[in-house]
């Protein structure tokens, strides 16, 4: 008998995407755990990478001789249990490799890097030795790039003359401060003062103050410099046996230098109490229940949510806590500083991959039990979860785009299940597969009906801008927003502006043969920047210089079309000069804590409008803000996208939800080309309801989500007709598994048919229940696995977001 270890290793193919067994040396034996990760030879050479152990077991005398685990990285599992399973499970379900599933709930530092190195091991050219080893036994795989010496010297390793050994190394560095410890008794060092010169005042101060602390507090070196102990005072310190010097762990904290008030629990209102209790019997009950918590913007849900994490951590259970990338703004992290203090880690992309880490590191040590941050948030490694809540659960964001392509809301209600506690879905416009589940009770329905203090919902107005157009005006800016913002200025009150991104992109066209400047690698138009002042194509990365001239018909009225963020700020202070205006889009926010300076600007009122995209849309809270205008409410309308009218909807309710949050009153002014359309209607009357059940309606007779499910299967290939062979082929393979309710739409090219130089084809797949379905699937990709690696490229998405 000996223990052997199942190690999923770091090799993302579907060949490898199983566990191998390695043998455990005995210097590793009472060490190694599952969770841990470890490197391992693989495959005939001498390559070494990473793995993680999912399963450490006995293992009776083996008929084949098993490889060693080289080397540990970790000195503790960085996955638990239930992670790994999750793993397997996540792996299974959206058809992605388990190892990538498994990185993707780390830190990224915590993923591993390779450096490779060459060592020479018998006898080479004389050449190769001085000019690319520089007369040493071994080069970095870079310097030798750098030589142009690959060919050669892969050559050299088929003649075993030189090696090629992989180095894994971690990069996580945790960091550390030095500090000083006394390790005497007081009167010991009463003792010592009396022998020392009288001349030696840096010494009498240090033991005078070492003498002062107890044996447990620790002093900085920082600490102590400021006292004027220098290290080199502290060092001979050590050497005569006065103190002790070791390291602690730090973390990197980003809100170090914020401070947050106390806030005390709030007393609920009669809904909010309503939904509270509710929840708190599951916490109590240690039930598993999915919760939506419906309410319109400024009803209190976020109050709801602090005060059953409240409970959760009364019970010393951890909570976790999502919201969009884009909620959380430093306005969120606040209301849970507050509320919480230390408790609370943040995890955002926002942060240095460093302060990432120590986030992490501090939920993993179980030092923060409540967790607030984004989609990947959802992996955060508490042991023990009491509660797990979604805001804004209809955000697309909570799902990812490449693989893994999970959807958060899954990993939640499965994470919910493992620790058989409640997972809470709010929104003021749940999405419509939620709403319909609690239609069905597979959902609980909590709805809060009213804003805090009974505040009115913002009077809104939709403006016809083909009216505008009529009557003369070819603006950006209707009448009726232009009077709005002026008036706001002059009573010093603020306006929030937004415009649409979706659906839309600024252009170039030839007004006279109507040329429009399309990607040469991707069959989609390019997209102008400003700030760059270039053309880039968002598929590929492709970039050039803005045309002067027509490069079809040589004609120099070539025109910008579409509306930027700029180019509405640059109308904006023509009309209005006296304006101050905060611009926050894409460009204004790349750098680090951006977002955060330029809201604070707008807080302390030192501009009258913030004009942005849909970054400004959610979470913000300015009591000063009484209007809201929405400079172009349907360009997302157009897109043959069948949640298009859900999504405008949901744009408009929320935006809408930014005006009248304080005691005076709100107004919002929507522009539209379409005013009549049901979503925008349906947004003017904050009427959720009733847009939901005009939806759903729609969303039966079109045979679409919720009613049904969808799977998308992807194939691309260099040469048109091969991949349109290739997803007919795919397609026949797997019909005869569906049963005849299922659906299928195609195959057909994708509507960008052309993307990097190849051709992309889909089928999707509408079903309401099909058991073997994804089995099917599996077993298309792994008979597919030698076309995959001649190019012919499949990828499955599993509840697909767009399909356009
Ligand atoms: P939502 O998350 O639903 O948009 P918030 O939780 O942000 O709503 O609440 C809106 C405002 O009302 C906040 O300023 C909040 O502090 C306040 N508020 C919430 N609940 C109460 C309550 N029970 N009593 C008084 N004020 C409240
Ligand atoms: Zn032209
Ligand atoms: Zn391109």
């Amino acid at each position: 008998m000996s223990l052997v270890a199942n190690i999923i290793v770091d090799v993302p193919t579907l060949q490898t995407n199983r566990p191998y067994t390695y043998s455990i040396p005995e210097a590793f034996s009472d060490v190694i755990e599952p969770g841990m990760r470890v490197v391992v030879p693989f495959g005939n050479g001498s390559r070494k990478i990473q793995g993680f152990v999912v399963e450490i077991k006995e293992q009776k005398t083996t008929e084949m001789e098993l490889k060693p685990v080289e080397s540990l990285m970790d000195s503790y599992p960085v996955l638990t249990e239930e992670l790994l399973r999750l793993g397997g499970f996540l792996a299974y379900q959206t058809f992605s490799f388990q190892v990538k599933c498994y990185q993707t709930m780390l830190p990224a530092v915590m993923r591993a890097k390779y450096s490779k190195k060459i060592k020479i091991i018998d006898e080479i050219p004389e050449s190769l030795l001085w000019d690319v080893f520089k007369g040493k036994d071994e080069v970095s795989w870079e310097d030798a790039e750098k030589q142009n010496a690959l060919t050669q010297l892969i050559q050299l390793e088929k003649e075993d003359k030189v090696e090629i050994d992989y180095d894994v190394q971690d990069k996580a560095a945790v960091k550390k401060v030095k500090k000083v410890r006394s390790i005497l008794s007081f009167e010991t060092y009463e003792e010592i003062k009396a022998d020392i010169r009288s001349n030696a005042k840096k010494q009498k101060l240090f033991l005078d103050i070492l003498q002062s602390t107890d044996n447990e507090t620790a002093l900085t070196y920082a600490e102590l410099k400021e006292w004027g102990i220098t290290s080199s005072t502290i060092q001979s310190g050590v050497k005569k046996g006065w103190c002790e010097v070791y390291h602690e762990e730090v973390y990197r904290d980003p809100y170090a230098s914020s401070t947050f008030e106390r806030s005390t629990p709030l007393s609920l209102t009669e809904d909010q109490a309503h939904a509270f209790n509710e929840i708190h019997q599951t916490i109590k009950d240690e039930q598993h229940k999915v919760f939506l918590l419906k309410g319109v913007t400024g009803s209190g849900k976020t109050e709801v949510y602090l005060q059953t994490i409240s409970e959760v951590i009364d019970k010393d259970e951890g909570a976790l806590m999502l919201v969009p990338e884009i909620a959380l703004t430093p306005q969120m992290v606040q209301r849970f500083k507050s509320r919480f203090g230390d408790q609370v880690a943040v995890l955002h992309s926002g942060l240095s991959n460093g302060e990432k880490y120590d986030e992490w590191r501090k939920i993993e040590k179980e030092e923060a039990k409540v967790v607030v941050g984004a989609r990947s948030s959802i992996f955060a490694p508490l042991k023990n979860i009491g509660i797990i809540i979604i805001d804004e659960e209809h955000e697309t964001s909570y799902k990812q785009e490449e693989f893994p392509k999970y959807h958060a809301r899954d990993v939640a209600i499965w994470r919910g299940e493992y620790h058989d506690c409640p997972v809470v879905l709010g929104s003021a416009t749940p999405s419509l597969e939620s709403r319909a589940r609690a239609t069905k009770e597979v959902y609980t329905l909590l709805e809060l009906k009213s804003r805090v203090n009974d505040y009115p919902m913002p009077e809104v107005d939709v403006i016809d801008m083909r009216e505008e157009a009529k009557s003369g005006n070819h603006s950006i800016f209707s009448e009726a927003l232009l009077d709005g913002l002026k008036k706001r200025i002059e009573r010093n009150e603020q306006s929030v502006l937004l415009l649409n991104r979706r659906g839309f992109s600024s252009f170039v066209m030839c007004r006279d043969c109507g040329y429009v400047l399309e990607c040469p690698n991707c069959d989609i138009s390019q997209t102008l920047h400003m700030d760059t002042k270039t053309m880039k194509c968002h598929y590929c990365g492709h970039e050039e210089g803005i045309p002067k001239k027509c490069p079809k018909c040589e004609s120099r009225s070539i025109r910008y079309y579409g509306t930027g963020t700029q180019k509405v700020e640059k109308e904006l202070k023509e009309l209005i000069p006296e304006a101050g205006i905060i611009r926050m889009d894409v460009d204004t926010t790349r750098k680090k804590g951006a977002h955060e300076k330029l809201f604070n600007q707008f807080e302390r009122k030192e501009a009258n409008i913030l004009l942005g995209t849909q970054m400004i849309a959610k979470g913000l809270d300015f009591p000063d803000v009484t209007l809201v205008g929405v400079i172009n409410a349907d360009t997302a309308l157009g897109l043959p996208d069948f949640r298009s009218a859900e999504k405008t909807f949901q744009l408009l309710t929320q935006v809408s939800g930014r005006s009248g949050r304080g005691e005076k009153e709100g107004k919002v002014i929507i522009q539209s080309y379409n005013p009549e359309h049901y979503a925008i209607q349906y947004a003017k009357q904050h009427d959720y309801d009733s847009f939901y059940k005009r939806e759903m309606h729609l969303r039966h007779i079109s045979e679409y989500s919720p009613y049904y499910f969808l799977l998308k299967i992807s194939v691309s290939h260099e040469n048109e007709m091969t991949a349109a062979k290739k997803i007919r082929q795919y397609t026949d393979y797997i019909r005869p598994a569906l049963s005849d309710k299922a659906i299928v739409l195609g195959p057909t090219p994708k509507s960008i048919a052309r993307t990097h130089n190849r051709y992309h084809f889909q089928v999707l797949i509408k079903y309401k229940q099909e058991t073997g379905l994804t089995d099917k699937i599996h077993q298309l990709l792994q008979e597919t696995q030698k076309e995959q690696a001649k190019g012919i490229f499949i990828s499955i998405d599993y509840q697909p977001l767009d399909f356009i």
